[in-house]
């Protein structure tokens, strides 16, 4: 007479299996005494069917409760002695247990949703690797009461198994960067047949190696990304109720996703020593290329000087009149040229020698170019024994007034002509000034500057002459 329509109302209004079950065995007991088994068995997290069938099959009466999915949920085993009708006259009644059941399942299976998104707010947002693995692998460690759980990446060099997060305890060295042989335990096994490994009773697996007492249970996920294998997720547990399939599938995911930023952080790794490389590459080439631009500016002030006397030669003169003569047209100056030649220096060399010729020559550059002021001055050794110089932002007189400064500096020098009329070096100078004008070119000037020098020299040298020559319009004011 079991069981009646009041215990299976009050079946139903149970509110979880345990209670449901507690139910159950209590009216069982009121009908049929107190000799009877009740028994909830779930499944096996090792083993999805590893109900025990039991030795005394022909007494006891077993109903397996499956999930929608056909997932078992567990088996209700009822050992009531005479009474082996009682499975049957329950089994109508069963499904509100695989209700209770199947809401269970949906919880654990909700908190395990819940932990893959833990779980993604590391992997997101962590920036530092070692970070990340070490705070996923601390979480899990947490979240199933693990006895030790472990990261290892492949060394690409060794292929060896490299520590680089933990939890736990572990008679081995646990230190990050520490290796662990590819071919040793039950991660070796997951290396080798490129699958992952769940052992629900470690004691019974001969490739198991002992790390930590408590461990019961152990499964160990590959992490790959597409098909490459980069590491191993190691999870030891005290209970292999910790991995159900559940479980052991939100876990599988979890390794991919970790495959994934591991990917992801190799190839920002890779990106990082190229930039870091090409950063090399261009601040070398940055600086060779300061170098040269030294270099040819070295170059370049060479090629400009003249060796004997260290002021400007013929080409410095040319590309600094060609400059002053552009800048004084757009501002509207004033040029002043001044020709310098040294008088009666043939006789000075046939006397003294070349040689003493030379120093001759050092030493009037010398009072030119000191006789000068300003950084915008042209002071050149125009041709074997001659000068120029330039003045920008000047007239006729300030042109006359540098000159006779020049010619009075040699004078003071004093070297000593015998061969020359007044028996020591002097100078004489043509000096023209004028405005340039929008197509009037340079040599104009120095047209007339040369007419001035030669005036001088017929005049009877050691003197100043300005030029007369030069069209009014161009003529500067003085
Ligand atoms: P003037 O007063 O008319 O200018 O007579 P000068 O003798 O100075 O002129 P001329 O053109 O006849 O001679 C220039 C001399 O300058 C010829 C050469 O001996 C000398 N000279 C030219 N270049 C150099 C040089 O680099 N070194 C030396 N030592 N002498 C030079
Ligand atoms: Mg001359
Ligand atoms: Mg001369």
């Amino acid at each position: 007479m079991f069981p009646s329509a009041d215990d299976i109302l009050f079946l139903n209004r149970a509110s979880g299996a345990v209670e449901w079950m507690d139910l159950l065995r209590n009216a069982l007991v009121r009908c049929h005494g107190p000799a009877i088994e009740v028994e909830l068995q779930r499944p096996h997290p090792g083993d999805a069917f590893g109900f025990d069938a039991g030795a005394d099959a022909d007494e006891a009466a077993t109903l397996r409760i499956d999930d929608d999915d056909g997932a078992p949920l567990a088996r209700l085993r009822l050992h009531v002695p005479g009474h082996a009708d009682v499975g049957n006259a329950l089994r109508p009644h069963l499904g509100h247990l695989a209700a209770l059941l199947a809401l269970e399942r949906a919880r654990q299976k909700s908190h395990l949703a819940d932990l893959l998104v833990d779980l993604s707010y590391i992997l997101l947002f962590e920036e530092d690797l070692g970070t990340l693995l070490q705070g996923v692998i601390g979480y899990i460690y947490r979240r199933f009461h693990l006895s030790l759980a472990t990261i290892g990446l492949i060394d690409p060099q060794s292929g060896q198994l490299s520590l680089r997060a933990f939890a736990g305890e572990s008679r081995f060295p646990l230190e990050l960067g520490h290796s662990w042989p590819a071919d040793r335990g039950i991660t070796g096994r997951a290396l080798r047949t490129r699958a992952a490994v769940f052992v629900a009773d470690v004691g019974a697996d001969p490739d198991y190696i002992e790390g930590n007492a408590l461990t019961r249970a152990e499964l160990v996920i590959p992490i790959r990304h597409r098909g490459e294998i980069l590491g191993m997720l190691n999870l030891e547990s005290p209970a292999a109720e910790s991995f159900s399939a559940d479980a052991r599938a939100i876990l599988d995911l979890l390794a991919d996703q970790i495959g994934g930023v591991l990917h992801l952080t190799m190839l920002k790794l890779r990106l990082q020593e190229v930039n870091d490389a090409t950063q090399v590459m261009v601040s070398e080439l940055a600086a060779l290329n300061e170098k040269l631009r030294r270099a040819n500016r070295r170059l370049a002030a060479t090629a400009m000087r003249d060796t004997l006397t260290g002021i400007g030669n013929r080409r410095g003169f040319d590309l600094g009149l060609r400059r002053a003569w552009a800048q004084a047209r757009r501002r509207r100056h004033s040029l002043a040229l001044l020709l310098i030649d040294i008088d009666h220096f043939k006789a000075f060399n046939d006397r003294h020698g070349h040689p003493a010729g030379d120093a001759c020559l050092r030493s009037i550059g010398q009072a030119i170019r000191g006789s000068l002021r300003g950084d915008d001055i042209v002071c050149a050794r125009y041709g074997g024994e001659e000068f120029a110089v330039v003045l920008g932002d000047a007239g006729r007189e300030q042109g006359m007034l540098v000159a006779e400064r020049i010619r009075n500096a040699v004078r003071a020098l004093a070297l000593p002509h015998p061969d020359a009329p007044g028996g020591r070096v002097s100078l004489s100078v043509g000096v023209a000034a004028a405005t340039p004008r929008a197509g009037t070119p340079a040599a104009e000037l120095v047209q007339a500057a040369d007419a001035a020098l030669y005036r001088a020299k017929q005049n009877g040298r050691d003197r100043v002459e300005i030029d007369g020559e030069l069209p009014d319009a161009q003529r500067a004011q003085a």
